[in-house]
């Protein structure tokens, strides 16, 4: 049977490191969306790959895919149902195949042989999808977890994507959905259509990666858990100079002084970007953004931190932990902290909970304890192949 397969790469959730949806982030060294990819190239049953995306994330789905050929990019809709409809249709506007796979790009865990098995069973069947049995004792509760039933979980099925389809049946299904009526996934349509279904045996490592915690699972399913944490440290010194406030971790602090430096002078994301650029093994700040660089006059050190943790992600890592002390008579940072915290963990994408922002003196001693300046180090935590 010729099949083709839509990958939905559309949606937006999960906004991560460089400010990009989870399925352009790195696993296992490789963007999340280009395990689909490889995984529905490599199966001789898929003639035709079409790869749903969102409108902002064009150079993103291309960057995924580098180097491999044949994959075809359509625009999705805000909702999922939408962006598959819009792969039906671009499948239906060439040469249509017999059967269609559609595949959710959050689940990177796919393997060709997967996508063949489901080829096979639709000899027999119009729709089918891999399906894991549910072994936890299932309960229906309030929404204050009252317990108001049993439910028996004999029969129960967790349903994963791919799910298969005959062609014709299911691009007339959609055709005639009303858009009022939601659906939880594809194979819902089907047999809303009268398609016949059967599900096969799934896979664990099909699991949907959904939590931050999800991405370390899936990664030890792809990789075998051979990630390295890999731990850079970094530290920065800014002269006070005149002015009326500093910037410290992207947050504007009222000073009776300002900083002198090259950009905004923001030692603490300038200590940061070191300690991701020295986790990776990447030169420094310097080597990136050389101080005789006229562009860099007066930059926002948000672009810098920024870059480094695109540099980590393209060498495969995954940032997970950055701690940051700022070393200061004054201005005061602790009635600042959470807010430098937030900045933080919203620019690498981290949850605020692996994003420190601590500070401290030197009892008066030395340059910065003659409030000559003010210093700031700091240590990243990056995950990397290895
Ligand atoms: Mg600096």
């Amino acid at each position: 049977m010729k099949a083709a397969a839509v990958i939905v790469a559309a949606g937006r959730g999960l906004r991560a490191g460089g400010g990009v949806p989870k399925q352009y982030r790195s696993i296992g060294g490789k963007p999340m969306l280009r395990w689909s990819i490889e995984a529905m190239r490599t199966c001789p049953d898929i003639e035709r790959i079409v790869v749903v995306i969102g409108e902002a994330e064009k150079a993103e789905g291309r960057g995924a895919a580098a180097g491999l050929d044949g994959v075809e990019w359509v625009i999705g809709a805000p909702a999922r149902t939408g962006s598959v409809r819009a792969g039906l249709e671009a499948l239906a506007s060439g040469e249509a195949p017999s059967a269609v796979l559609i595949h959710d790009a959050a689940r990177p865990g796919l393997t060709a042989a997967m996508a063949s098995k489901l080829c096979a069973v639709l000899d027999r069947v119009q729709a089918t999808a891999p399906a894991l049995v549910v072994a936890d004792a299932l309960k229906a509760t309030d929404s204050d977890g009252v317990v108001q039933a049993d439910v028996s979980r004999a029969g129960l099925r967790r349903v994963q994507t791919p799910q298969a389809f005959h062609f014709a049946p299911l691009l007339r299904a959609f055709r005639a959905l009303d858009g009022v009526k939601t659906f939880d996934d594809d194979l819902e349509i089907a047999r809303a259509a009268g398609m016949t279904t059967q599900l096969i045996e799934g896979d664990a490592a099909l699991m949907k990666v959904t939590t931050e915690d999800d991405f370390a699972q899936v990664e030890r399913f792809l990789t075998g858990g051979a990630m390295i944490p890999c731990v850079g440290t970094g530290f920065d010194a800014h002269r006070f100079g005149p002015g009326d406030h500093v910037t410290l971790c992207g947050v504007r602090i009222d000073h009776d002084k300002g900083l002198v430096g090259h950009s905004d002078a923001d030692a603490a994301w300038h200590a940061l970007t070191d300690a991701i650029l020295g986790a990776i093994g990447d030169g420094d700040i310097g080597d990136h953004f050389p101080p005789t660089d006229p562009r860099w006059r007066g930059a926002d050190s948000e672009l810098f931190l920024r870059h480094a943790a695109e540099l980590a992600a393209k060498a495969g890592g995954r940032l997970v932990h950055v701690d940051v002390t700022v070393i200061c008579e004054s201005p005061r940072v602790k009635p600042n902290r959470e807010a430098m915290r937030r900045r933080t963990a919203d620019v690498l994408g981290l949850p605020l909970a692996r994003v420190s922002v601590k500070a401290t003196t030197t009892e008066k001693l030395g340059f910065l304890g003659r409030s000559e300046g003010l210093a700031a180090q700091a240590a990243a935590t990056v995950l990397l192949p290895a």
